[in-house]
């Protein structure tokens, strides 16, 4: 095919052009009194000439990506949320009401955090079950997080701390959920960690599915987590105070998990 007959645009020959148009549309405006009050310089793709002292257009803002919703379900338990319906087996908890402390209760404060944590992950296409003290048996999620509020008769022991089954089936999945929320509580919070974990903790009703049916599956990674407690001031206004704060940082840690970040 010959070259001839093409003809390229140069750029000198377009900003003439539109110089042209402008130049024209504003003699134009000048001189039809009749004229709407303002032309449109929006339309015809003609950008309006900047006036003086007034910065000239820019260019709209990209709107922000969204991240992709992530596929996956978490078990959020209220730690003794309507521990009264805890079924026979586990009969012995149903008067386990949790800490008071500065006219707090825990349940009321694990309630509030988990949901806000659920909140924080539905928002992320996370499926969220808030479950209460009890169970369903062999429950199964991508993640099992027990929500609690810890005590201590000194006022002085503060600090948040997590834990796992010590008879766990997969302990390297509950230990990288445990990494995950550690470094994302801790960072949100600011709180340092209490590092006696006890044998409450690593022997949690919830996770025993050989003593107890009403138990999360063995390949289902389960962590409990002490937010704090209530009987240390400082933790006590994080807890009751920057609530937001406090399930940023946990919702951060199941996220990080799931995404393996
Ligand atoms: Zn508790």
């Amino acid at each position: 095919m010959p070259e001839t007959g093409r003809w390229t645009l140069s750029p000198i020959v377009l900003i003439a052009g539109v110089a042209i148009l402008v130049v024209t549309g504003l003699l134009l405006n000048r001189h039809d009194s009749r004229a709407a009050p303002l032309v449109l310089w929006d339309e015809g793709g003609i950008a309006p000439p900047a006036l003086a002292g007034q910065a000239a257009a820019t260019p709209a803002a990209k709107p922000p990506t969204l991240a992709p919703p992530i596929r996956a379900r978490v078990g959020l338990q209220v730690g003794h949320w309507e521990s009264d319906e805890l079924p026979v087996e586990l009969a012995i908890l149903r008067t386990e009401r949790g800490a008071n402390a500065g006219g707090f209760a825990e349940v009321d404060i694990n309630y509030a955090i988990a949901g806000r944590v659920a909140a924080l992950l539905t928002a992320r296409g996370i499926t969220v079950d808030l479950l209460p003290a009890t169970v369903p048996p062999g429950y199964t999620a991508d993640a099992f997080i027990a929500i609690h509020s810890d005590y201590n008769n000194s006022p002085a022991m503060g600090g948040f701390k997590l834990a796992r089954f010590r008879d766990s089936a997969i302990p390297a999945r509950d230990d990288a959920l445990i990494a995950a929320i550690t470094t994302e509580y801790g960072a949100a919070t600011g709180q340092g960690r209490d590092g006696y974990i006890t044998r409450a903790m690593t022997g949690y009703y919830a996770f025993n599915g050989a003593d107890f049916r009403h138990a999360i599956a063995s390949q289902t990674p389960g962590v409990i987590i002490e937010l704090g407690f209530l009987t240390n001031p400082a933790d006590r206004a994080l807890l009751t105070e920057r609530q937001e704060t406090v399930a940023a940082g946990l919702a951060g840690g199941i996220i990080r998990f799931l995404t393996g970040a």
